[in-house]
């Protein structure tokens, strides 16, 4: 017999289009399949979802939908007043490290200036991805909902937006990390850590102006590039404090 139940996803959660005419969503299903199945029929991957409250009460993703069923679905930050809560994403972590799919090769440039440690290739496979997210304990940077589906993916975020400045902004408010950034410890390029080197060592690879005009130099320990403090330090300094002046006025 056909039994329905009826969804709504809130906050950011956005179901696929065809599923979204409304606020809720009617689900039509057989049996008792598992909710998390029935959340990524809409589109919505388990690892954007935080809280399953189903009739007032807290559920996990192993619950079996009952016919009626009226389901709310949050993602990470928000906090109905119900009692006990079930908090399904995982615990905040001190220094997250990433992994992004092989479209945001941006995204990955300008995490790693703030200081991020974020895997990038731009040939990554959906199994390369998860794998490397696995073995290492990254969080999957995605605009992919398929691969956030996968039951082995912990951790991943669903980026929205198209373009690059405002996927740092999405990142950095969903694992709140204004507080860790630390520009120009890393290198934009291969991820590698920077390191101070003294001009003498270095001073065959400057061009003359540059020679002439800097005196402070860095240098990739994994890919070798060198890196100064010309005007593109000063562009990075201005967006990190524009950042955090943003962060600050969101309380
Ligand atoms: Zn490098």
């Amino acid at each position: 017999m056909e039994s329905r139940a009826r969804f709504r996803f809130l906050g950011r959660l956005k179901p696929l289009p065809a599923a979204a005419k409304s606020g809720a969503v009617e689900y039509l299903f057989y049996g008792s399949p598992a909710i998390k199945d029935s959340i990524e029929a809409l589109g919505v991957p388990h690892t954007e979802v935080d809280l399953i409250i189903v009739d007032g009460r807290s559920v996990d993703l192993s619950y079996r939908l009952q016919d009626s069923d009226r389901i709310d679905i949050f993602p990470f930050g928000c906090s109905p007043s119900i009692e006990p809560l079930q908090h399904l994403s995982p615990p905040l972590q001190a220094d997250p490290s990433f992994v992004l799919d092989v479209h945001l090769g941006k995204l990955a440039r300008r995490l790693r200036m703030l200081g991020f440690d974020c895997r990038y290739r731009n040939d990554y496979s959906d199994p390369q991805l998860i794998e490397l997210a696995l073995d290492e304990g990254r969080i999957i940077l995605t605009r992919d909902r398929g691969v956030l589906k996968h039951s082995r993916v912990r951790q991943g975020y669903l980026i929205g937006s198209s373009r690059a400045e405002e996927q740092v902004r999405e990142v950095l408010v969903r694992y709140r990390l204004h507080g860790q950034i630390r520009a120009l410890r890393r290198c934009p390029q291969c991820n590698g850590l920077l390191e101070a080197v003294e001009k003498e060592k270095v001073l065959h690879r400057l061009q003359p102006k540059t020679a002439l005009y800097y005196d402070s130099f860095q240098r990739c320990r994994d890919c070798d590039q060198l890196y100064w403090q010309g005007t593109h330090y000063e562009k990075i300094g201005r967006w990190v404090q524009q950042l955090l002046n943003e962060s600050a006025t969101r309380g």
